[in-house]
């Protein structure tokens, strides 16, 4: 079994650790915030005071971080992992990042001989409690096949997308669909609303239809045809608007650098940056449909 050094316990990070406690492995957490190594230590890992020391002691890192700030500041900077970490390391970082910053620090690893993989989720915080979650996966071959057995203590589809910044680049694309085609899901029932089609009807058609979708059939954003999803609980998150809004940030930083044309994604940034400036930054992102509707 493995030594963990993982950095970052919050809504993810701390249900991923404990995932990796329950398989057995060793797992010595680090977080900003002593709370969440309190819950880590309750649950049978041990706490250290840096990632510096962590680093040193692991034979796997693993952060969940919230963006690449903290992801450069924590591999990169003063006391950070790569110069720290001993040779042949295994560094997994999760944590959903612009894949700008995901290479130059997989870049900076290589160079100190450490392996290194970008590996962001999908699934929310009820796939990390379950051990459900998806991987997206980039980073050399050598680095996904020692990390596989890792990550399947924590998610069920792990997929290996090619090198270094393409797990970044899989997850901004995946949620730049997302956020797109929950709009247009939105529109079709503002609209369908206002020529007097039921919530009901337009579902169970749609959803046999050419629109269906992902935003339609699993994350419906008016109540009635899915229970499951936000929109029966006032749309409390779930997946809130914020990180939505994050996620298609990143996309457009991304479109931008590449020089490709995401004329749908630009307007999608915009209303979500609006819906959050709305002050409904920690509503769940399928709420937007109250803001289509003004
Ligand atoms: P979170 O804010 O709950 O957790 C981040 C944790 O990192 C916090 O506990 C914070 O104290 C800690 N932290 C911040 N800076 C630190 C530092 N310098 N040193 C040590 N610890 C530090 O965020 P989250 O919801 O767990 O999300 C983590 C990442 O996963 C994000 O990149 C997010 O975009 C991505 N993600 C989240 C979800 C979700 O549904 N929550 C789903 C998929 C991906």
């Amino acid at each position: 079994m493995a030594r963990i050094g993982f950095i970052g316990l919050g809504n993810m990070g701390l249900p991923m650790a404990q995932n990796l406690i329950k398989a057995g492995h060793q797992v010595e957490g680090v977080d900003v915030n002593p709370a969440s190594v309190e819950k880590l230590k309750a649950a049978g890992g041990t706490g250290v005071e840096t990632a510096k020391v962590a680093a040193a002691r692991a034979d796997v890192v693993i952060t969940m971080l919230p963006s690449g700030k903290e992801v450069r500041d924590i591999y990169l900077g003063v006391n950070g992992i790569v110069e720290n970490a001993n040779p042949g390391t295994l560094l997994i970082d999760c944590s959903t990042i612009d894949v700008e910053t995901a290479r130059a620090v997989a870049r900076e690893a290589e160079t100190h001989d450490l392996l290194m993989i970008d590996a962001p989720v999908s699934g929310g915080v009820g796939g990390a409690s379950g051990g459900t979650l998806t991987f997206m996966v980039g980073g050399p071959t050598q680095a996904f096949v020692r990390a596989q057995s890792i990550l399947e203590k924590m998610g069920k589809t792990i997929v290996h997308a090619g090198g270094a910044g393409n797990g970044q680049a899989a997850k901004i694309c995946n949620n730049m669909i997302l956020g797109i085609s929950m709009i247009a899901v939105s529109e079709a029932f503002v609209l369908a609303e206002k020529l007097g089609l039921e919530h009901q009807k337009l579902f169970d058609i749609a959803s046999k239809s050419s629109g269906q979708c992902w935003s339609l059939t699993s994350y419906c954003p008016v109540p009635g045809p899915v229970p499951t999803s936000p929109a029966n609980r006032d749309y409390q998150p779930g997946f809130t608007a914020a990180m939505m809004l994050k996620d298609l940030k990143l996309s457009q930083e991304a479109a931008k650098a590449a020089g490709a044309r995401t004329e749908l994604g630009a307007d999608a940034t915009k209303l979500y940056s609006h819906y959050v400036e709305s002050g409904e930054a920690g509503r769940d992102f399928s709420g937007i449909i109250r803001f289509m509707r003004g």
